[in-house]
């Protein structure tokens, strides 16, 4: 097995630790910064006032749980600290460090180069030489970039998310055991590029990467044996493993998720594949041939419970979900609330002019307009984040809504 999990420090050979997943013990000297930049008084007022308050005909009410989570607080936080542990040297982030413009930015402004996406590790990090760092974010990266980038000899700051790690295991087993893993989630995504490459850690290991319902649905036609292998093949070009053959591969198979997506659709996901199989092998040969782990993260399940609630709780007229566009967790926030009532994902404050707001809608290839959106007269806008949003965001997406109305954050008071 690819030991890529479980490596704890590695050194160079003049003893120099080169490899880092705790941080750099600096919280006292970057929580100030981060504070700085990332802090809101207006979410802290919210909070304070019970999470709802009013303001003239304005009523804002913030879901109990959202944005950053622990895993993209601690992610930040490393890469705070790795740039007051090496001032000197050149550092290099894998990717965006978190689905989020505006903490790209600042952390770009820190002089943190951000490497573009390639299909080769060699091509993505040519210009990485031994004596500079690379930061791996939450999503964590592919085995084949981390392999490439421990033979540079460079100093790698690992930030994965412990919940991502998590996942990682289960598919390790899976490919262990010669379960296929099937993914719930994007094949595209960081994290779930990251986890299909760790289904190939063992010999024969494979995987294939659904993204919805219908995707999975098809999968479960083919194994009742309704589809041919070849519209497997045809569907899912770039979504699965190289030399798929889903006559032999789908014989046995081990579920897993993108720790992000919308926990409702997995469940289903889940539940559709395991009667597929049932049907096609009988209940006894299930347990030899079906595995399932439920890898939502709990940030994430959190954040989606205390929106539903929220909603359940009624008296919304209108929702704002607020988050990158390409973050699949505020995705599936936008989806959970879209059902309910009219929604709009904006990645930040700058969305909103006037009558008017840019946003994405459910699904959308790209940014909407659409005007008068807030409704006239008293009105109650619900507000939640997704997990790499920072609270000053939010705060500034509230102060934009109050000012639509002519009104102020710290004329907010509490009010149900
Ligand atoms: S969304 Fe979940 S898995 Fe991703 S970084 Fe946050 S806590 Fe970790």
């Amino acid at each position: 097995m690819c030991c890529i999990l479980f490596v704890s420090a590695s050194t160079m050979s003049n003893g120099q630790q080169t490899y880092f997943q705790k941080g750099f013990n600096l919280k006292a000297v970057v929580r100030p910064v981060l504070a700085q930049s990332y802090h809101s008084q207006v979410v802290e007022r919210l909070k304070g006032l019970g999470y709802a308050a009013r303001a003239g005909e304005v009523k804002v009410k913030l879901a109990r749980e959202f944005g950053f989570c622990y895993g993209v607080d601690r992610a930040v936080e490393y890469a705070y600290e790795a740039r007051e542990q090496f001032p000197d040297r050149r550092i290099y982030l894998s990717g965006e460090i978190i689905h989020n413009p505006e903490v790209n930015g600042r952390i770009e402004a820190l002089g943190i180069r951000i490497l573009a996406d390639h299909k080769l590790p060699v091509e993505r990090y040519a210009s990485v030489e031994k004596a500079d760092v690379v930061i791996l974010p939450a999503f964590g990266v592919s085995v084949s970039e981390l392999q490439h980038l421990r033979e540079k000899g460079c100093v790698l700051v690992d930030t994965t998310c412990g919940s991502v790690l998590n996942v990682w295991k289960n598919v390790i087993r899976y490919a262990r055991d010669g379960f296929t893993s099937v993914i719930h989630g994007k094949h595209y995504h960081e994290e779930t590029k990251a986890t299909a490459s760790q289904a190939l850690t063992h010999p024969g290991g494979h995987f294939l990467c659904v993204k919805d319902r219908p995707e999975a649905e098809l999968v479960c036609d083919f194994i009742r044996g309704k589809v041919q292998a070849g519209a497997i093949v045809e569907r899912f070009p770039e979504a699965t493993s190289p030399g798929f053959d889903p006559e032999r591969d789908l014989q046995k198979i081990g579920l897993a998720n993108q720790t992000t997506m919308l926990m409702t659709e997995s469940l289903e996901i889940q539940e559709l594949l395991r009667a597929a199989m049932r049907e096609r092998w009988g209940e006894a040969g299930l347990a030899d041939r079906f595995r399932a782990f439920d890898t939502i993260c709990s940030a994430t399940q959190d954040r989606q419970d205390a929106v539903l609630k929220m909603l359940g709780e009624g008296g919304l007229d209108v929702m704002v979900v607020i988050g990158g566009y390409n973050s699949s967790n505020t995705q599936a926030l936008t989806r959970i609330c879209a059902e309910r009532l009219p929604t709009f994902h904006i990645s930040g404050a700058d969305r909103i002019e006037g009558e008017s707001i840019r946003h994405r809608p459910v699904g959308g290839p790209g940014e909407t307009t659409s005007s008068r959106w807030l409704p006239e007269g008293p009105v109650t806008v619900g507000l939640t984040a997704g997990a790499s949003t920072p609270n000053n965001v939010v705060g500034e997406v509230v102060e934009r809504i109050l000012a639509l109305r002519g009104r102020r954050a710290d004329e907010l008071v509490a009010g149900e």
